[in-house]
């Protein structure tokens, strides 16, 4: 049986474009762009150019905006520790949504350990922010807000201008997480009115270990990271120059090919969700409307979610539950009690994320496969034999 991948949320493939242009900085890269020797310079022009490929992509005021980082994850903890602890002076209290990642939700944990207060703001069943509960939680104390582009479990696309500008009508800065959206939707850091910004490189289609955080001019943050004076101080360390240049390939060629393939990849989408709605007591999660291009989530009473996945694998075809980063817990994913599941109905979900490799004649395939494992699992589950859900 021949592969066919839809769990690009856990993880990309690297587009073989990016792998012909970075590989060359794999095998000759000896450079370290701190050094001021020829070698170096060269290590150097190679990280700027990545610098100056992302800052396209979102539209930044400058390339000093991009910080490289090694991943997401330390990406949001620079912002979200970064600006708290830099800004411990005017206040201690901290706000992110209900659905953030957990690279978010866990940096505001440990500031929570520090004394500081964390609002967590609630998402309606479609797992949009509310707006107004988040108005009334922001006070002058509030020294970091963070609000996903879009989520990477339901893929709800949140209202990011209409955030920001609660966000800066009290005078406070506004942290983004767009690791799920960024490549996929438009990104505009200055129309969007985000102050911190934060990039994977795998999300682009880009080599795992780099990722990035925009910091808008004049934002001030404490480092994390101490040591060297790499990245304007903000991140020391010597940078991974074959994973950063190939992030900086990746966001150009997310760029020159969205529009197009956002078109194509929402039509597979919207086949593949018309189908898979059919079978029974099956149910989209999210926004119908405002969600990824390329994201397809649901949820089905009377079964197990990593039971689904296990059984998609047996025909070739890789699909995520909740979120990879915290299935191994088999907790019910707090994206999905958070829209208003109750655990065992947040137990039964699949999420599916058509990529570049994707066709629409694998669609058939892809909804026979749903649909015979599900109709599988029902008959052996003891769920659906209590009558549970
Ligand atoms: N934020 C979001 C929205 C994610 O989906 C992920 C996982 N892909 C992360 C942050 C963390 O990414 P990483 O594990 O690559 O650091």
């Amino acid at each position: 049986m021949e592969r066919i991948y839809l769990d690009g949320v856990s993880s990309k493939p690297i587009d073989p474009r990016v792998l012909a242009f970075a590989k060359q900085f794999l095998e000759q890269g000896y450079g370290n762009p701190s050094s001021l020797h020829s070698v170096g310079l060269e290590a150097k022009r190679v990280l700027e150019n990545a610098r100056t490929k992302v800052t396209k992509l979102i539209n930044a005021e400058s390339d000093r905006t991009i910080i490289f980082t090694s991943c997401s994850t330390e990406a949001n903890n620079l912002a979200i520790k970064g600006t708290a602890l830099r800004n411990i002076g005017k206040g201690k209290e901290a706000v992110a949504s209900a659905i953030e990642h957990i690279s978010v939700l866990n940096p505001m944990k440990e500031l929570q350990k520090n004394g500081f207060s964390l609002r967590v703001i609630p998402v309606d069943s479609m797992g949009i922010v509310d707006c107004k509960k988040l108005d009334e939680a922001l006070t002058k104390q509030t020294t970091v807000t963070s609000i996903m582009y879009a989520n990477n479990e339901i893929g709800t696309i949140e209202p990011i201008r209409e955030i920001s500008a609660i966000v800066h009508d009290k005078g406070l800065y506004l942290h983004v997480d767009a690791t799920a959206a960024a490549g996929h939707i438009p990104i505009d850091v200055q129309a969007d009115g985000i102050d911190l910004l934060t990039l994977s490189s795998n999300d682009l289609y880009g080599p795992q270990g780099a990722g990035a955080l925009y910091v808008k001019p004049g934002i001030k943050l404490q480092p994390v990271l101490l040591g060297g004076g790499q990245e304007r101080g903000l991140r020391a360390g010597t940078e991974n120059i074959f994973a950063i240049a190939g992030m900086g390939e990746a966001a150009r060629i997310a760029k020159d090919e969205m529009a197009h393939e956002t078109e194509r990849l929402k039509e597979m989408r919207d086949k593949l969700i018309e189908e898979i709605l059919t079978i029974e007591e099956s149910y989209l999660t999210g926004h119908p409307t405002q969600r990824l291009p390329h994201h397809a989530s649901f949820r089905f009473n009377h079964i197990e979610g990593e039971s689904i996945l296990l059984n998609m694998d047996m025909y070739n075809m890789q699909v995520s539950t909740g979120s990879a980063c915290s299935s191994k817990t088999l907790e019910p994913s707090h994206v999905l009690l958070a829209i208003g599941l109750k655990h065992e109905e947040a137990h039964g979900s699949m999420v599916l994320t058509l990529g570049r490799s994707n066709k629409m004649e694998e669609i058939p395939t892809i909804v026979k496969a749903v649909k015979e494992t599900v109709e599988r699992l029902r008959r052996l589950s003891p769920l659906s034999q209590k009558g549970v859900i």
